[in-house]
Protein backbone atom coordinates (compact mmCIF):
# COMPACT_ATOMS: atom_id res chain seq x y z
CA UNK A 1 0.00 0.00 0.00
CA UNK A 2 1.02 3.35 -0.96
CA UNK A 3 -0.66 6.46 0.33
CA UNK A 4 -0.85 10.00 -0.11
CA UNK A 5 -2.82 12.18 2.05
CA UNK A 6 -1.42 15.34 2.13
CA UNK A 7 -2.43 16.96 -0.80
CA UNK A 8 -3.67 20.38 -1.95
CA UNK A 9 -5.68 21.00 -4.65
CA UNK A 10 -4.35 23.95 -5.72
CA UNK A 11 -0.79 26.02 -5.42
CA UNK A 12 -0.74 28.51 -2.59
CA UNK A 13 -0.42 31.49 -5.04
CA UNK A 14 -2.74 34.54 -5.62
CA UNK A 15 -5.46 33.50 -8.02
CA UNK A 16 -6.36 29.97 -6.96
CA UNK A 17 -10.52 30.28 -6.45
CA UNK A 18 -12.01 27.87 -5.00
CA UNK A 19 -14.60 27.47 -7.65
CA UNK A 20 -11.78 27.08 -10.00
CA UNK A 21 -9.99 24.15 -7.85
CA UNK A 22 -12.66 22.05 -6.53
CA UNK A 23 -14.07 20.47 -9.12
CA UNK A 24 -15.13 16.94 -9.96
CA UNK A 25 -12.56 17.03 -12.88
CA UNK A 26 -9.42 18.60 -11.18
CA UNK A 27 -9.81 15.94 -8.07
CA UNK A 28 -9.94 12.82 -11.43
CA UNK A 29 -6.54 14.69 -12.44
CA UNK A 30 -5.01 14.12 -9.06
CA UNK A 31 -6.70 10.33 -8.92
CA UNK A 32 -5.60 9.51 -12.14
CA UNK A 33 -1.89 10.22 -11.53
CA UNK A 34 -1.73 9.04 -8.82
CA UNK A 35 -3.49 5.28 -10.02
CA UNK A 36 -0.25 5.70 -12.53
CA UNK A 37 1.60 6.07 -9.91
CA UNK A 38 0.85 2.74 -8.01
CA UNK A 39 -0.72 5.49 -5.45
CA UNK A 40 -4.26 3.87 -3.86
CA UNK A 41 -4.76 5.72 -1.25
CA UNK A 42 -5.29 9.52 -2.22
CA UNK A 43 -6.56 12.23 0.31
CA UNK A 44 -6.75 16.18 -0.04
CA UNK A 45 -5.81 18.26 3.36
CA UNK A 46 -6.65 21.99 2.16
CA UNK A 47 -4.84 24.69 3.90
CA UNK A 48 -7.39 25.65 7.06
CA UNK A 49 -5.80 29.13 6.85
CA UNK A 50 -7.71 29.40 3.38
CA UNK A 51 -11.28 29.34 4.63
CA UNK A 52 -12.88 32.33 6.18
CA UNK A 53 -13.97 29.83 9.24
CA UNK A 54 -10.09 29.60 10.17
CA UNK A 55 -10.62 33.70 11.48
CA UNK A 56 -12.56 32.30 14.25
CA UNK A 57 -9.19 30.68 15.61
CA UNK A 58 -6.58 33.09 14.62
CA UNK A 59 -6.27 36.40 13.39
CA UNK A 60 -2.68 36.76 11.50
CA UNK A 61 -2.22 38.99 9.04
CA UNK A 62 -0.89 35.73 6.48
CA UNK A 63 -4.44 33.96 7.75
CA UNK A 64 -6.55 37.68 7.35
CA UNK A 65 -4.90 37.95 3.29
CA UNK A 66 -6.03 34.50 2.83
CA UNK A 67 -8.90 33.03 4.24
CA UNK A 68 -11.81 33.87 1.92
CA UNK A 69 -13.07 30.54 1.62
CA UNK A 70 -16.24 27.98 2.58
CA UNK A 71 -15.32 25.35 5.20
CA UNK A 72 -18.62 23.69 4.49
CA UNK A 73 -18.58 24.16 0.70
CA UNK A 74 -15.28 22.15 1.08
CA UNK A 75 -16.17 19.67 2.58
CA UNK A 76 -19.54 18.97 0.93
CA UNK A 77 -17.43 18.67 -2.52
CA UNK A 78 -14.88 16.28 -1.21
CA UNK A 79 -17.58 13.76 -0.05
CA UNK A 80 -20.00 14.33 -2.47
CA UNK A 81 -18.06 14.94 -5.93
CA UNK A 82 -14.60 13.34 -5.38
CA UNK A 83 -13.95 9.58 -4.44
CA UNK A 84 -10.80 11.19 -2.11
CA UNK A 85 -10.39 10.74 1.38
CA UNK A 86 -11.54 14.31 3.08
CA UNK A 87 -8.60 15.72 4.79
CA UNK A 88 -7.47 18.96 6.32
CA UNK A 89 -4.13 20.42 7.40
CA UNK A 90 -4.74 22.48 10.49
CA UNK A 91 -1.99 24.85 12.23
CA UNK A 92 -0.79 24.37 15.76
CA UNK A 93 -1.65 27.71 17.13
CA UNK A 94 -0.30 27.80 20.76
CA UNK A 95 -3.07 28.77 22.91
CA UNK A 96 -5.77 28.44 20.31
CA UNK A 97 -6.43 24.67 20.89
CA UNK A 98 -9.68 25.16 22.00
CA UNK A 99 -10.70 27.03 19.49
CA UNK A 100 -9.28 24.93 16.54
CA UNK A 101 -10.53 21.79 18.14
CA UNK A 102 -13.83 23.63 17.77
CA UNK A 103 -13.77 24.38 14.44
CA UNK A 104 -12.63 20.53 13.55
CA UNK A 105 -15.01 18.97 15.53
CA UNK A 106 -17.84 20.15 13.06
CA UNK A 107 -16.89 17.80 10.54
CA UNK A 108 -16.65 14.15 9.91
CA UNK A 109 -12.89 14.03 8.57
CA UNK A 110 -11.03 10.94 7.74
CA UNK A 111 -8.03 12.64 9.07
CA UNK A 112 -6.69 15.67 10.32
CA UNK A 113 -3.07 16.71 9.68
CA UNK A 114 -1.16 19.19 12.43
CA UNK A 115 1.49 22.08 11.45
CA UNK A 116 3.76 23.73 12.71
CA UNK A 117 4.57 26.71 10.30
CA UNK A 118 4.01 29.60 12.98
CA UNK A 119 6.40 30.05 16.80
CA UNK A 120 4.21 32.50 17.73
CA UNK A 121 3.39 35.12 15.14
CA UNK A 122 6.84 34.17 13.02
CA UNK A 123 6.87 31.74 10.34
CA UNK A 124 9.08 28.90 9.63
CA UNK A 125 8.35 28.42 5.92
CA UNK A 126 7.35 31.97 4.75
CA UNK A 127 10.06 34.47 3.79
CA UNK A 128 8.81 37.63 4.14
CA UNK A 129 8.77 40.01 6.86
CA UNK A 130 6.99 37.41 9.28
CA UNK A 131 10.02 34.71 8.97
CA UNK A 132 11.32 33.66 12.54
CA UNK A 133 14.81 33.78 11.66
CA UNK A 134 14.29 38.12 11.12
CA UNK A 135 13.48 37.98 14.52
CA UNK A 136 15.81 34.57 16.19
CA UNK A 137 18.85 34.67 14.49
CA UNK A 138 20.40 31.52 17.00
CA UNK A 139 19.81 28.40 15.53
CA UNK A 140 19.67 26.74 18.66
CA UNK A 141 16.63 28.85 19.75
CA UNK A 142 14.86 28.24 16.63
CA UNK A 143 15.11 24.52 16.37
CA UNK A 144 14.11 24.18 19.86
CA UNK A 145 11.24 26.36 19.65
CA UNK A 146 9.90 24.98 16.48
CA UNK A 147 10.25 20.99 18.44
CA UNK A 148 9.03 22.07 21.66
CA UNK A 149 5.97 23.09 19.35
CA UNK A 150 5.87 20.08 17.25
CA UNK A 151 5.96 18.47 20.85
CA UNK A 152 2.57 20.36 21.62
CA UNK A 153 0.86 19.54 18.44
CA UNK A 154 0.94 16.18 19.31
CA UNK A 155 0.12 16.44 22.81
CA UNK A 156 -2.83 18.95 21.77
CA UNK A 157 -4.75 15.89 20.88
CA UNK A 158 -6.44 17.96 17.85
CA UNK A 159 -4.41 15.79 15.03
CA UNK A 160 -3.94 12.52 13.33
CA UNK A 161 -0.36 13.22 11.67
CA UNK A 162 2.20 15.55 12.52
CA UNK A 163 3.16 17.10 9.30
CA UNK A 164 6.47 17.50 7.57
CA UNK A 165 8.26 16.96 10.97
CA UNK A 166 11.22 18.91 10.05
CA UNK A 167 10.10 21.79 8.20
CA UNK A 168 12.39 24.27 10.22
CA UNK A 169 15.53 23.17 7.72
CA UNK A 170 13.17 24.21 4.68
CA UNK A 171 15.74 27.26 3.79
CA UNK A 172 18.75 24.88 3.59
CA UNK A 173 22.05 26.68 3.91
CA UNK A 174 20.92 30.05 3.71
CA UNK A 175 20.04 29.64 7.29
CA UNK A 176 22.43 28.73 10.08
CA UNK A 177 21.61 24.85 11.59
CA UNK A 178 22.62 23.80 15.45
CA UNK A 179 25.83 22.80 16.42
CA UNK A 180 24.83 19.77 18.54
CA UNK A 181 23.26 16.53 17.62
CA UNK A 182 20.06 17.33 15.90
CA UNK A 183 18.28 14.16 17.98
CA UNK A 184 18.46 16.45 20.82
CA UNK A 185 15.94 17.99 19.27
CA UNK A 186 14.19 15.40 17.78
CA UNK A 187 13.99 13.77 21.11
CA UNK A 188 11.37 14.99 23.11
CA UNK A 189 9.00 15.48 20.18
CA UNK A 190 8.91 11.80 19.32
CA UNK A 191 8.61 10.76 22.63
CA UNK A 192 5.08 13.32 22.71
CA UNK A 193 4.06 11.44 19.74
CA UNK A 194 4.21 8.18 21.22
CA UNK A 195 2.84 9.66 24.27
CA UNK A 196 -0.12 10.93 22.14
CA UNK A 197 -0.79 8.17 19.66
CA UNK A 198 -0.48 10.04 16.78
CA UNK A 199 1.29 9.12 13.37
CA UNK A 200 4.44 11.20 12.27
CA UNK A 201 4.70 12.38 8.58
CA UNK A 202 7.58 11.70 6.32
CA UNK A 203 7.04 14.19 3.84
CA UNK A 204 9.07 13.73 0.34
CA UNK A 205 7.98 17.86 -0.31
CA UNK A 206 11.95 18.36 1.39
CA UNK A 207 13.45 16.93 -1.22
CA UNK A 208 11.97 19.57 -3.93
CA UNK A 209 12.41 22.60 -1.33
CA UNK A 210 15.72 24.58 -1.34
CA UNK A 211 17.17 22.36 1.64
CA UNK A 212 16.65 19.53 -0.60
CA UNK A 213 16.72 16.46 2.37
CA UNK A 214 13.46 14.35 3.42
CA UNK A 215 11.50 15.66 6.04
CA UNK A 216 12.84 14.21 9.09
CA UNK A 217 15.95 13.16 8.40
CA UNK A 218 16.77 9.10 8.36
CA UNK A 219 17.70 9.90 12.12
CA UNK A 220 14.33 10.97 12.98
CA UNK A 221 12.72 8.60 10.75
CA UNK A 222 14.86 5.60 13.01
CA UNK A 223 13.91 7.33 16.44
CA UNK A 224 10.31 6.75 15.34
CA UNK A 225 10.39 3.09 14.33
CA UNK A 226 12.30 2.74 17.70
CA UNK A 227 9.61 4.18 19.89
CA UNK A 228 7.17 3.01 17.57
CA UNK A 229 5.59 5.88 16.50
CA UNK A 230 3.19 4.69 13.01
CA UNK A 231 4.66 6.80 10.25
CA UNK A 232 2.61 8.09 7.86
CA UNK A 233 3.73 8.86 4.04
CA UNK A 234 2.74 11.80 2.12
CA UNK A 235 4.21 14.16 -0.57
CA UNK A 236 2.38 17.86 -0.07
CA UNK A 237 1.18 17.82 -3.69
CA UNK A 238 -0.04 21.28 -4.60
CA UNK A 239 -0.50 20.02 -8.37
CA UNK A 240 -0.81 16.47 -9.45
CA UNK A 241 2.76 16.21 -10.97
CA UNK A 242 3.49 15.93 -6.93
CA UNK A 243 2.03 12.83 -5.88
CA UNK A 244 3.97 10.48 -5.00
CA UNK A 245 7.05 12.39 -5.36
CA UNK A 246 10.55 10.65 -4.82
CA UNK A 247 8.23 7.37 -3.07
CA UNK A 248 10.34 5.12 -4.71
CA UNK A 249 13.63 6.24 -2.90
CA UNK A 250 11.66 7.17 -0.41
CA UNK A 251 9.93 3.19 0.17
CA UNK A 252 13.54 2.26 -0.03
CA UNK A 253 14.86 4.59 2.82
CA UNK A 254 11.72 3.34 4.60
CA UNK A 255 12.39 0.22 4.64
CA UNK A 256 16.33 0.90 5.39
CA UNK A 257 14.96 2.39 8.68
CA UNK A 258 12.56 -0.88 9.44
CA UNK A 259 9.26 0.45 8.18
CA UNK A 260 7.38 -2.33 7.47
CA UNK A 261 3.70 -1.07 7.63
CA UNK A 262 2.37 2.60 6.85
CA UNK A 263 -0.91 4.32 8.26
CA UNK A 264 -4.19 4.49 6.73
CA UNK A 265 -6.76 6.35 7.91
CA UNK A 266 -10.54 6.57 7.58
CA UNK A 267 -13.23 8.44 9.67
CA UNK A 268 -10.22 9.27 11.85
CA UNK A 269 -9.57 5.72 12.55
CA UNK A 270 -5.70 4.44 12.25
CA UNK A 271 -4.92 1.51 10.95
CA UNK A 272 -1.43 -0.11 9.53
CA UNK A 273 -1.09 -1.42 5.57
CA UNK A 274 2.28 -3.06 4.21
CA UNK A 275 4.51 -0.65 2.97
CA UNK A 276 4.83 -0.41 -0.57
ZN1 LIG B 1 2.46 22.52 5.76
ZN1 LIG C 1 0.68 21.13 2.99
Amino acid sequence: MLTDYHVHLRPDDPGTAAELYFTGSNAERYRETATERGIAELGVSEHIHRFSAALDVWQHPFWRANATDDLDAYVSFVREETDLRLGIEADFIAGREDRMANLLDAHEWDYVIGSVHFLGEHAVDIGDETDIWRREPSAERVWRLYYEALAASAISGIFDIIAHPELVKIWGPTRPRPAKDLRFYYEPAIEAMLDAGVAMEVSTAGLRKPVGEIYPARPMIEMAVDAGVPIALSSDAHVPDHLGYAYEQTVELLRDCGVKEIAVFERRARRMEPLG
